[in-house]
């Protein structure tokens, strides 16, 4: 495997967005052990770079809002059903990442108090300060949000340096659909208003506007190798890069 010098840490501190799909392995949907705990690996090796983590984690592998498995459902309820599914990942997560020896809490934006913590942001900062990896689950605890606004709104409450987004089945940003148009163009870098005024469907315009009015970084990158997830974290030049001072 291959090794870094601690010196080529980039960030001090990194959200990482890991979709629902991402924990699912090739069936699809569900939660497959054998890959979260190779996420867990991965995690555990950018915490051991000194790297503070937290992990916003979705929940489109076991349910999906509107969009998917609740056509004709009342939406807000069918929203709290997703947020209740990204807290089922946010355990899996721990428990694979405990397993891993890394210290873990899981914070709920819905409160479950004998689940999880509810999420205090100061105490997410104070965990990660310890060393500890904070999962937030539940997304923003509001229908109507996605998981993606809830990275983006975490990682300017708690001051991330950068959001890592790992997507599955795509390397990064393209001008449109590679796996429909092969002459598709890929991205290095990205401005969010380019994400915006072209309409690409990175993330939704909730979580790109929130990105782009706090100035927070965010690389796109392949999950498909796990391994990424420690390249983007150390900065590597993977993906696409939008915002900052790329
Ligand atoms: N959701 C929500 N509010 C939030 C975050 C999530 O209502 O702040 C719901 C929404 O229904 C969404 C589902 O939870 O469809 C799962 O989240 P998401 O689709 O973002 O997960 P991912 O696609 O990343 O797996």
């Amino acid at each position: 495997m291959e090794e870094y010098a601690l010196s080529t840490a980039k960030y001090e501190r990194v959200v990482l967005k890991l979709s629902g799909e991402s924990l699912a392995g090739d069936q699809g949907f569900g939660i497959n052990p054998a890959v979260v705990e190779d996420i867990a690996l991965r995690v555990r090796k950018v915490r051991d770079y000194g790297i503070d983590v937290a992990i916003v984690v979705g929940g489109g592998n076991i349910w999906r809002g509107l969009s998917g498995s609740a056509k004709g459902m009342d939406r807000a309820a069918a929203d709290y059903m997703g947020m209740m599914a990204t807290v089922m990942n946010a355990l899996a997560l721990q428990d694979a990442l405990e397993k891993q020896s890394v210290d873990t809490r899981v914070q709920t934006a819905i409160e479950m108090r004998q689940v999880a913590e509810p999420y205090i942001r100061r105490k997410a900062i104070r965990h990660m300060e310890k060393g500890r990896v904070v999962i937030f689950g539940a997304g923003t605890g509001n229908p109507y949000f996605s998981t993606d606004t809830t990275a983006a709104l975490r990682a300017a409450e708690v001051e991330a340096d950068v959001i890592l987004m790992a997507k599955k089945g795509t390397d990064g940003i393209y001008d449109s659909d590679p796996n429909k148009n092969p002459n598709a163009k890929k991205f290095d870098t990205l401005s969010y208003i380019e994400i915006l005024n072209r309409g690409l469907q990175v993330m939704d315009t909730t979580a790109t506007s929130l990105c782009m009015d706090n100035k927070i970084p965010l690389v796109v990158f392949n999950i498909d190798d796990h391994e990424n997830i420690v390249r983007a974290a150390l900065g590597e030049d993977i993906g696409t890069t939008v915002g900052g001072e790329a």
